[in-house]
């Protein structure tokens, strides 16, 4: 950049000629403003606007990022504090750059003092390709900064070269998914996929996900049965100016009539619920193959024998399990759990095997226990499997 660009531009942030504009973010299941985030625009005098990919890179190129990205801070600000906002996070983005401020997160934290705002409300965003870079430095800001009580969004991911491997170590707040992987509007099979992938990843981590340049309803669509929490992009609302934000603040934030989850989520939400009510129901679940002689357990965790062994042979496991049972009910456990007669009992066209047995637990009480094997059929396999509920039905403390 040469020296009269820089001083045309340093001159127009004097002159406060830029100006923050702000894009919604949406809750895409009841369609309720949830946060923001701040984009800059250069207005010059005669009322043209200059977009940030005009002269963002050029101010890159210079410390004079730094100024524009603090005037931004402090704009917004301002903004929540005449507004008296209190429950819209607004995000602003961060240069790569000022990973060299060593006061960064001082700065953060006298801005928002000054205005008096509460510093989760501030979310700092902080570009997936500047992690790539310096993985270290922006991960160290990214923890100070969190551990201050600011919010850190990793911005653009997916457009820059990291992975999901790479990205689980970073201890950020909210993923940004890039438009780049929308690319496809959603309808080719291996762009579902892999989205599909990023959003159960992230949310296994815990992560707030925000789809950026959603401006279909295919897109739309798709984005919300990936339970992707905040949608931003045009199908919902441009950026805009201050003025036209604090509308939309006002009118939007209490439309929020929270609906039937169970309709609005994605079917994996409901697939949750139902096993979370199987688990508390039958505190031992196991997956059987008869046909390998194998086994794993699903559920185990509140189950009370846990002499068994969590995985490995199938008839090892029966026999394991025969001996925590009353001498008088070993014969009858044994028998019908044996292979060869589940194999043939299978075979006969039984759905299922069931027995009650009285049965030994790690803390030395009887306890009556229902266990109950469903034969189940895998189309991509000729195994015979069965899935083993099993549930305490009462104690005997009486029984020795
Ligand atoms: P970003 O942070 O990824 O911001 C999102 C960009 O996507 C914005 O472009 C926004 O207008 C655009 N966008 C949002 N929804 C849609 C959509 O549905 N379709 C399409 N085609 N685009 C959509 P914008 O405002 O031009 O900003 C471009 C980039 O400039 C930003 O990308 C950010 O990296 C940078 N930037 C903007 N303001 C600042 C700032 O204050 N400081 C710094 N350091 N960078 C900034
Ligand atoms: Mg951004
Ligand atoms: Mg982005």
């Amino acid at each position: 950049m040469s020296a009269k660009q820089l001083a045309e531009i340093m001159k127009a942030l004097a002159n406060h000629e830029f100006q923050v504009y702000y894009q919604p973010q949406y809750d895409p299941t009841t369609n309720s403003l949830r946060a923001a985030e701040a984009l800059v625009r250069w207005v010059r005098p005669d009322g043209t606007i200059v977009m940030p990919n005009d002269f963002i890179p050029l101010l890159e190129e210079t410390d004079a990022i730094l100024a524009l990205d603090w005037y931004v801070t402090e704009e917004v600000c301002n903004f929540f504090q005449k507004n008296n906002i209190k429950t819209i996070p607004i995000s602003v983005n961060f240069s790569r750059k000022h990973i060299h401020e060593d006061d960064f997160v001082e700065k953060l934290c006298n801005i928002t003092e000054k205005y008096d705002i509460p510093r989760n409300l501030l979310v700092v965003e902080i570009t997936e390709s500047a992690l790539v870079e310096q993985p270290e430095k922006v991960n160290s800001m990214i923890m100070e900064s969190r551990n201050a009580g600011f919010r850190i969004a990793i911005d653009d991911f997916g457009s820059g070269l990291s992975s999901l491997g790479f990205i689980k170590n970073i201890s950020a707040d909210i993923l940004k998914i890039d438009k780049s992987m929308l690319s496809q509007n959603c309808e080719n099979e291996e762009e579902r996929i892999v989205l599909e992938s990023i959003f159960m990843f992230a949310h296994r981590l815990k992560w707030t996900t925000i789809a950026e340049g959603v401006e279909t309803p295919e897109q739309l669509g798709f984005l919300k049965t990936c339970g992707c929490k905040l949608i931003q992009g045009f199908s919902y609302a441009k950026p805009m100016p201050e003025s036209d934000f604090l509308e939309v603040c006002k009118t939007d934030v209490n439309v929020d009539k929270p609906g039937d989850i169970l309709l609005e989520q994605p079917a994996s939400v409901a697939q949750d619920l139902l096993l979370e009510a199987v688990f508390s129901c039958y505190p031992l679940i196991i997956f059987c193959n008869l046909s390998k002689n194998s086994f794993y357990m699903m559920a185990y965790e509140n189950y009370t024998a846990k002499s068994c062994p969590s995985s490995g042979s199938y008839v090892e496991l029966i026999k394991k399990a025969t001996e925590t049972m009353y001498p008088d009910d070993r014969e009858l456990f044994a028998s019908t759990f044996d292979t060869a007669n589940q194999i043939s009992a299978y075979e006969r066209g039984e759905k299922s095997l069931r027995v009650i047995t009285r049965q030994l637990g790690d803390d030395g009480i009887y306890r009556k226990v229902e266990t109950c094997n469903y034969f189940v059929k895998n189309a991509s396999s000729n195994d015979i499997l069965a899935i083993t509920l099993s549930r305490n039905i009462e104690e005997l403390p009486n029984l020795k």
